[in-house]
Order: structure tokens, then C-alpha cells, then sequence
């Protein structure tokens, strides 16, 4: 489902572990389809065409966003940014919420899950420009939210990312316009935290 090496020299566009419309009303089907088939494709088709060349040929998607600079960084740095955010996802549920040992690090770190929520929502719709808020674990597993410009990753920074909010328009604007918060409040509906549980036991 995650490709993180390269096939005969190429990367694939992720595929989607849900229906199309599965994520409907928070992100339309239209929405999904251009995020995905028309802006994260294109992402894969130019890292595919800059690779030869560069270095970098072979290396693992994390590798080469530690490594590379510039149009191929840029590239694949959304390549990696988009197939966590997409596999994060599944249908809308109330009173959506993480559990376990997740939960308790959320609630330890933050205080509580509304807390939580309010502060990561904060880094999102603060963000100038493109970019991404994040949370990540850190070495000793100690929870931390950033803003990352761009197509930057918190691996950047040594961090483990576990979650993730696109503040990108093109993440937002068929079905919000310009509400990016009510966009980035609607989204808690479609975090799947087990997905996200999975990933800081890893
Ligand atoms: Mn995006």
C-alpha cells in the first residue's frame, strides 16, 4: 500500500485503501479525485523524470527527502507527505477519537483531546501560505506539533510524523473556498487513529 522503495527506477502513485467517495461529506469525491489523481500524480511523474541523474537513484522515499535539495526534494517530499496524509483516512465517524496508549500520550503532552485538537487546529490555520501541521514523535517518543512550509517533512528534523493536516488549497478550496479552519475541524471526523496508533508504536 506504502511504497517507499523505488520499482525498476520508479515510484507509483499510492493507491487509496478506500472508495473514492468514501470520505464524503468531509472530503468530496471530486476533491479526492483531483488531490490525488491530477496534483499527487503529477508529483510522482516529475520526481520519476528528475531521478536519472540526480544521485539519488534507488534510494528509499525517506532517503531521498533527507538527502535531496531543490525541484527533487520538493517532489518527493510531497510524495511522502501525501501517502501519509491519504492512508490516515477512513469514513466519517462521531465522537471520533484515539484510544490506548496514543490517548494517553496525547492527554499527557496536551492535557486532554479537545486541547489537542485546539492546538493542532491553531498550527493549521496559522500556517502562511502552503504547507503542513503535523504531529510527530520525537527520540524518546515525546508527542510534538510543527508547521512545516512547503513540502517539508518533520523527518527533516529527526522527528517520527504520525498524522497530518494539507493546508495546501488545492487540499481544500472545491468544498471550502477559503474556510481552511472549518476544513481542518471537519477532518477529525476521518482520522483514522488506529492508523496513527500503528504508526507511534512503530
Ligand atoms: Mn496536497
Amino acid at each position: 500500500m506504502k511504497q517507499t522503495m523505488p520499482i525498476d527506477g520508479k515510484f507509483e502513485l499510492l493507491t487509496l485503501p478506500y472508495a473514492p467517495d468514501a470520505l464524503e461529506p468531509v472530503i468530496s469525491a471530486n476533491t479526492l479525485g483531483f488531490h490525488h489523481g491530477k496534483h499527487l500524480l503529477t508529483y510522482v511523474n516529475n520526481l520519476n523524470a528528475a531521478l536519472p541523474g540526480s544521485g539519488l537513484e534507488g534510494k528509499s522515499l525517506e532517503d531521498i527527502v533527507l538527502q535531496a535539495t531543490g525541484g527533487v526534494l520538493n517532489n518527493a517530499g510531497q510524495i511522502l507527505n501525501h501517502n501519509l496524509y491519504f492512508t490516515q483516512f477512513m469514513a466519517p465517524k462521531a465522537d471520533n477519537a484515539p484510544s490506548g496508549r496514543l490517548a494517553e500520550a496525547i492527554n499527557a503532552e496536551f492535557g486532554s483531546f479537545e486541547d489537542f485538537k485546539e492546538i493542532f487546529a491553531k498550527a493549521g490555520a496559522t500556517l502562511f501560505g502552503s504547507g503542513w501541521a503535523w504531529l510527530s514523535a520525537d527520540a524518546e517518543g515525546n508527542l510534538v506539533i510543527t508547521q512545516e512550509p512547503n513540502a517539508s517533512n518533520p523527518i527533516r528534523n529527526g522527528l517520527r510524523p504520525l498524522m497530518t493536516m494539507d493546508v495546501w488549497e488545492h487540499a481544500y478550496y472545491l468544498d471550502y473556498q477559503n474556510r481552511r479552519p472549518d476544513h481542518l475541524a471537519a477532518l477529525w471526523q476521518i482520522i483514522n487513529w488506529d492508523v496513527v496508533a500503528a504508526r507511534y508504536e512503530e
